[in-house]
């Protein structure tokens, strides 16, 4: 059997979603699993909605999730150019075969002269598939047509039969070419049309195995009779289920798809991505549920891709990334939090290493706090920005409370005198400031948080005064008297 070379074709003219990116994961797993080569191909010949942007975005997003790819742009490989928009002299050739062989023919019906046949129709039975009116016509007559300059496309011609196919996913697939239009494979302009030209292209770059999403299936027997036309054996075919919006209906744009960019943005990490996207409509057996790209190449099967679509539940995404984040080591996870942290200019350019360290104790001091990398933002910027914003709720429900004054008074001094700033320490004195005072632990910790921090939850307090230090947690205890008063 020949090594197996499969494709992602993404069309740069939106970014790539979840449906899109599991397309890729399948392809990526399968060429990995199977020793063969990824290939990408990008589909850009319609010039007015393909732009750099997109497709820079598509090449970002697939390196971010970790799937690279062995031929592409960028890359190049032997079966290149890989845009196909740089491919347009590979498609003449074969539509002159198949002209030739008639499997192929010139259509000079007009559009309107379509349309108007097909509102016939649809106003009496519904249904209409081209009715052939060109292919009756003569050497002579289409010569004679063409050199008055008539404009004209190529409509490929579907034999009669039936055509079927092993979908790797579904079974087998079967569809009367009785159903199957005199599909047009280059309009008047010359370019061809999508279901030609991944064919041309598919065997071109020697693709053994299409697996694509189910939106795909009605295309595929189009495509396998152009293949046997053009004289070659099909490939083997994969559509791979839909995903469904949480309220069952085919996700889209309008309907929950959310960028793989911003879940980027939004402080996803790749790796729970990838966990939720592979487990999304493929069963893995077992109750193992966490995998790594790698341990998902180890454990892929793909008769495991599950028949039915798959329904997209944002709670479990949110749920395994913060699963995943808990699962990184704090260094790690540091590193990662680092440009949100930049981006709001919580954090300098370059770090120093006790800075470093000191994030790394503030990371982990917020410990499973964190469900998406943003979070760092909202629970530690107090941390790292010079003054504390204050929640005006914390202020006026704890602050402007009788008593809060005096308490932060207090503390002040046994603050200033510790001997040390270490939790065990602080955590000693200021319960015997709470016993002294005849309150309990919770009402003198509690000026004292929303004054550290701004508001009414927060990490452990003596951890957080620890890693604070004394001199910026007294300083924002004088500050927070002046908002009480
Ligand atoms: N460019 C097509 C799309 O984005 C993919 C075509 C294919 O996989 O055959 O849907």
């Amino acid at each position: 059997m020949n090594r197996v070379r499969v494709r992602f074709a993404p069309s740069p003219t939106g970014f790539l979603h979840m449906g899109g990116s599991r397309t890729a994961l399948l392809n990526w797993l399968f060429a990995r699993h199977e020793g063969g080569s990824f290939v990408l191909r990008i589909e850009d010949t319609d010039r007015e909605r393909s732009t750099p942007e997109y497709l820079n975005a598509i090449l970002e997003d697939l390196r971010w999730l970790g799937l690279d790819w062995d031929e592409g742009p960028e890359c190049g490989g032997d079966f290149g150019p890989y845009l196909q928009s740089e491919r347009s002299g590979s498609y003449a050739p074969h539509v002159e075969k198949l002209l030739e062989t008639g499997d192929a023919y010139r259509c000079f019906c007009s559009p309107e002269e379509l349309e108007e046949k097909r509102s016939r129709a649809q106003a009496a039975d519904g249904g209409w598939i081209y009715d052939r009116k060109c292919l009756g016509l003569s050497d002579d007559e289409r010569d004679s047509l063409l050199a008055e300059g008539r404009p004209s496309v190529v409509r490929f011609r579907v034999p009669a039969g039936k055509t079927s196919f092993d979908d790797m996913v579904l079974g087998k697939i079967e569809f009367d070419n009785a159903e199957l239009d005199d599909l047009v494979i280059v309009r008047q302009d010359g370019t061809p049309t999508y279901n030609f030209a991944v064919v041309v292209d598919d065997l071109e770059m020697a693709i053994t195995h299409v697996i694509r999403g189910a939106d795909h299936i009605s295309n595929t027997p189009r495509q396998i009779v152009i293949w046997k036309a053009l004289g070659h054996e099909p490939p083997t075919f994969g559509h791979q289920p839909l995903v469904l919006a949480p309220d069952k209906q085919v996700m889209s744009k309008r309907r929950g798809a959310i960028a793989v960019g911003e879940y980027r943005r939004r402080g996803y990490v790749p790796e729970a991505v990838v966990n939720y996207m592979a487990l999304l409509g493929w069963s893995y057996g077992g109750d193992q549920e966490f995998f790594s790209l790698d341990e998902l190449l180890q454990n892929f099967d793909m008769s495991r891709v599950s028949k039915k679509p798959a329904s997209f539940d944002p709670n479990k995404l949110d749920w395994m990334n913060a699963q995943w984040l808990k699962r990184l080591d704090v260094a790690d996870r540091t590193e990662r939090v680092t440009p949100f942290l930049r981006a709001e200019g919580l954090l300098a350019e370059t770090l120093e290493p006790e800075e470093r360290s000191h994030l790394e104790r503030v990371v982990e001091l917020l410990d499973d706090r964190l469900k998406v990398l943003t979070d760092i933002v909202e629970l530690a910027g107090f941390f790292l920005a010079p003054h504390v914003v204050y929640d005006k709720i914390a202020v006026s429900k704890v602050l402007a409370k009788p008593g809060a004054d005096e308490i932060l008074v207090g503390l002040h001094g046994v603050l200033s005198g510790c001997p040390d700033f270490q939790p065990e320490t602080l955590e000693g004195a200021m319960r015997k400031f709470a016993e002294d005072a005849e309150l309990s632990l919770g009402k003198v910790v509690q000026p004292l948080r929303v004054a550290l921090t701004g508001r009414t939850a927060s990490p452990g307090i003596f951890e957080t005064l620890s890693l604070l230090g004394r001199e910026v947690s007294l300083a924002r205890i004088d500050a927070a008297r002046g908002l009480a008063e």
